[in-house]
């Protein structure tokens, strides 16, 4: 059987953490091999203790590698400043598009490039988007793209993952980014959406998880 692999990008150091947290983990146990790229190094981001951008970028880096390994995600960091300039997006697509090209991945995960509403994570996965659909021209391949839930809850989704054996670590890998959680506690709001995603979930066919992750599927038409 052919390997499964799979890329989650995350624009910012803490949208895998946040979306899909649990998720990898599953992906993981599943023995898929998992690749994790992080875009940004995150300078734009809250930075409640007023510290230098240069040293903002040092703790997020911590934080991202402490968070990674409590998930056992092994992650590569792109270290982009921002996805703002022409000239960052090029680079961002070449580094990307190479990324895809190597690894020919079957599954991808983003946030999603319409309903999230912050604008650098849109941008990132439509470039991805744009990337991938090139590289599979070029070298065909089959790849689903899914996207995972950070800033925008989902009005519906196509697939939910019970997460209820990971959600500790996700709390945990979550609490790691305590930069960003100094300026606005999030892992409650987090971890209340996974429940209510488990809570709500229609349970005709039985399935009831406790935590859950939800994604939807990028229709590639
Ligand atoms: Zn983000």
């Amino acid at each position: 059987m052919q390997e499964t692999k799979a890329l989650i990008v995350s624009p910012h150091p803490d949208d895998l953490e946040i979306g899909m947290g649990g998720t990898a983990c599953l992906l993981l146990e599943k023995g898929i091999d998992v690749v994790s790229v992080v875009v940004t190094d995150g300078r734009r981001s809250a930075n409640p203790l007023g510290v230098s951008q240069e040293e903002l970028v040092r703790t997020r880096e911590r934080e991202v590698r402490e968070s990674s390994e409590i998930l056992g995600v092994e992650i590569s960091l792109l270290g982009f400043s921002d996805m703002e300039s022409d000239s960052n997006k090029r680079e961002f697509s070449s580094r990307i598009g190479e990324i895809i090209t190597n690894l020919r991945p079957n599954e991808i995960y983003l946030p999603h490039p319409e309903i999230d509403k912050h604008r650098t994570h849109r941008t990132v996965s439509r470039l991805t988007i744009d990337c991938l659909n090139a590289a599979i021209k070029e070298i065909p391949f089959e790849c689903e793209c899914w996207f995972y839930e950070v800033w925008t809850p989902f009005p519906s989704y196509d697939r939910i993952e019970d997460i209820t054996s990971f959600a500790d670590r996700k709390r945990r890998a979550i609490e790691a980014h305590r930069s960003q959680t100094a300026y606005k506690d999030y892992t409650d709001g987090i971890m209340g959406l996974n429940r209510y995603r488990g809570a709500f979930h229609d349970t005709a066919d039985g399935f009831a998880p406790l935590w859950a992750e939800v994604f939807i599927k990028h229709d590639s038409g």
